[in-house]
């Protein structure tokens, strides 16, 4: 087929996809002038994707194979919006033949390679006949047609032990096992069959050998549609999970100048056997020396961020200047590769409960500020709900130094930034990660995550004198604000002091709901003269300023930066020692979840009112101060227990009341 027919300009671009790929398509979509069309499902209504779109076509329902893998759904969408091509992003329809001609057949462009290249190197079988053909490197092993179980046991003993065992089609790292016997051969095989079917609707099986110690390496490649073809230096995705990707760098640590020339060279090799056109990447496995080729993905890459930071290149912009059927801007030897990046993989998950994916609403989302070389690809916002529905991957934080080791700096410093409430996430265990002596050192293989699972999803470290100070920091830091922000309370000018000494007694425990532990004690100092903290015999002069998250904490003469995040009695707290989950035991009521959802609004012991902190009329989150009641010169804020309107307040400052007298009444928020 004429290449001209398949690669023409054009204005308007669908993104067949969702999440972080999604908004990352759109963001040089649009900075390239197009106009940009977003899919969703019904699970995505609200997502990010469909914000950033200049229009948005609802699919079909939350499961993936009703909405972002049905191909005709898609097409209609396309037409609907005058969409003249169609970016697939990676994973979902990416790597489908089908998908390419069936955008094709509708007069769309496909920004990808050719239906033909797809089907091609889709195989891996396949791909490694044409690779053997080609005479690139490849992994000993059987990837022939028969498939039954005496050619497979045969095959894997002239290999020899250990083997993998791998589905043809299969991605993801899906449809795999490693085999160490002859024994266990037969058992690894049919279970590797039932998967591959399950997922990729093929069970054809290749076997391998098993290179010991393993890394992965692999090339970027990109062609265009003039029979030019580049390599854009290689990545090392060596750091994996169940033969899925954590971390990726670029360039290789492990290889010299020869060598990458050597990957490189075989990378186009392998590219020109299909005359490829478009972004794509050649796998290869090595054993720290040699490197062998495992597959090519036809596709954009998750980790393409690292080439990009490393050679200046948008790829996206790149994929859709070859799909206007552009000739590449550069030549080979003006492609520059220029320090060091490093990508980490964010994902709603719970690493301590076996990387089980955490689903639910997205309360916090700080991420530090894009600059000294950071860059984040996000698909999410704070606010979003993460379904259960789709792959759980949030965002990905990149790295760029001069060196290695500034890239690695970088990185942690960005994940130390980061904090993310309302699901669970993998942060705490990529700082693990990246923080490993090992990692430094690139004294890693394949299986490193694995064995040092124990290592790398410690528990948190117990919160010290820093962070007991943080906790009652935080809440005073809290009631300020609301104090401020309401005019006429007695607390509205910063430092109102009552007379005379008081103190305001505190208790924690550590963790989520009403916390675990014995209860930890700290009293606040406060009224004439400096506040000061009390724990056991240690009192503690201190100081706040607050700050954009949090505030700044001097304790003693010593400042440091606390990020704090207050949701009713839960606190979060991330200091210089880490991150802490706390749970502000309820100086009055019983320590039980009931007491702190408790609806009413009452005074639980006589008292008298000291504050109030929000106006009637406001809308208020749960766990908003509302006012405070002095009872035994003891403090206690009262709190929206629900999110919602504040509908009345039945007090003033200065009121005595009785115990059980209805104080203010909220009215809970719609639906
Ligand atoms: P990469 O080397 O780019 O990570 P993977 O094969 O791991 O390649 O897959 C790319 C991405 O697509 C991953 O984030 C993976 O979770 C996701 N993915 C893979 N298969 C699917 C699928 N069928 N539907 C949705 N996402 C998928
Ligand atoms: P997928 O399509 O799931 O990405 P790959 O063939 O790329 O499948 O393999 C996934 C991972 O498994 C690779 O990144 C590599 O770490 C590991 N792997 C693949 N083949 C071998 C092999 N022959 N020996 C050792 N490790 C391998
Ligand atoms: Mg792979």
């Amino acid at each position: 087929m004429d290449r001209s027919k398949l690669y023409r300009p054009f204005r308007t671009l669908l993104i067949a996809n969702r999440g972080e790929i999604a908004c990352r398509v759109i963001r040089t979509a649009r900075a390239m002038g197009l106009r940009t069309v977003a899919v969703y499902s019904e699970a995505d209504r609200d997502a990010m994707h469909v914000a950033l779109a200049d229009e948005a076509v609802l699919l079909g329902p939350a499961r993936a194979r009703d909405s972002y893998l049905n191909v005709e759904r898609l097409i209609e969408a396309a037409r609907k919006t005058g969409a003249e091509a169609v970016h697939p992003g990676y994973g979902f329809l990416s790597e489908n033949a089908e998908f390419a001609r069936a955008c094709l057949d509708a007069g769309l462009v496909f920004v990808g390679p050719t239906a033909g290249m797809m089907t091609a190197m889709g195989s891996k079988s396949g791909s490694k006949e044409l690779m053997e053909k080609a005479g690139v490197p490849l992994v000993p092993g059987y990837h022939g047609e028969a498939q039954d179980e005496a050619t497979l046991s045969k095959a894997a003993e002239k290999i020899g032990f250990p083997v993998l065992v791998k589905a043809s089609a299969g991605g993801g790292g899906r449809g795999m096992r490693i085999v160490r016997s002859a024994a266990e051969l037969g058992v690894a095989i049919v279970s590797a069959k039932r998967e591959a079917l399950a997922a990729f609707g093929d069970d054809r099986m290749l076997i391998e050998k098993y290179v010991d110690n393993p890394r992965h390496i692999e090339v970027q490649v990109i062609g265009d549609s003039h029979g030019n073809l580049l390599s854009l230096f290689e990545r090392e995705c060596t750091l994996q999970r169940r033969h899925q990707k954590v971390i990726e760098e670029a360039p290789s640590p492990t290889l010299n100048a020869a060598q990458r020339e050597t990957v490189c060279a075989a990378a186009r090799k392998a590219a020109g056997a299909v005359n490829y056109v478009g972004a794509g990447t050649i796998e290869f496995v090595s054993d720290g020396k040699d490197v062998f080729f495992i597959e090519m993905n036809t596709r954009l890459q998750v980790e393409h961020p690292v080439t990009e930071l490393i050679t200046g290149i948008d790829l996206v912009e790149w994929q859709l200047r070859v799909a206007f059927g552009e000739a590449l801007p550069l030549k080979q030897d003006e492609i520059r590769l220029n320090g060091h990046a490093v990508e980490a993989r964010v994902y709603a998950e719970n690493p301590t409960k076996n990387f089980m994916p955490s689903v639910g609403r997205i309360s916090t989302w700080r991420l530090p500020a894009e600059t000294g070389g950071l860059r984040i690809d996000a698909g999410y916002r704070e606010g979003d709900a993460v379904s259960p529905y789709y792959d759980a991957m949030l965002a990905k934080m990149i790295a760029w130094g001069p060196t290695r080791d500034v890239a690695i700096e970088r990185l942690n410093r960005g994940l130390e930034e980061t904090d993310v409430r309302g699901i669970v996430t993998n942060i705490p265990f990529l700082s693990a990660l990246m923080t490993h002596p090992k990692v430094w050192t690139n004294a890693v293989d394949t299986g490193f995550i694995e064995r040092e699972l124990a290592v790398l999803t410690q528990a948190a470290p117990a919160p010290g004198e820093l962070e007991l100070c943080a906790a009652v920091a935080a809440v005073v830091n809290e009631e300020q604000q609301a104090a401020r922000a309401q005019a006429n309370s007695p607390w509205q000018t910063f430092g109102w002091q009552p007379v005379g000494r008081r103190q305001r007694s505190f208790a924690f425990r550590v963790g989520h709901g009403v916390g675990h532990g014995p209860e930890q004690k700290i009293s606040l100092n406060y009224g004439s003269g400096p506040s000061t903290l009390l724990i056991g015999e240690r009192e503690l002069a201190f100081t706040i300023a607050a700050k954009d998250g949090g505030f700044d904490l001097t304790l003693d003469g010593v400042k440091s930066s606390v990020a704090a995040v207050i949701d009713g009695h839960e606190l979060y707290l991330r200091t210089r020692n880490g991150r802490f989950d706390l749970h502000w035991v309820d100086p009055f009521g019983g320590e039980s979840e009931e007491h702190v959802g408790e609806d009413k609004i009452a005074a639980p012991l006589p008292g008298t009112v000291v504050a109030v902190l929000a106006e009637e009329g406001a809308k208020l989150d749960k766990g908003a101060p509302i006012l405070t009641l002095e009872v035994m010169k003891m403090e206690q804020t009262l709190r929206a227990p629900y999110a919602g309107v504040l509908k009345s307040i039945k007090c003033k400052v200065g009121d005595i009341v009785q115990e059980g007298v209805e104080l203010a009444v909220v009215e809970p928020a719609g639906d």
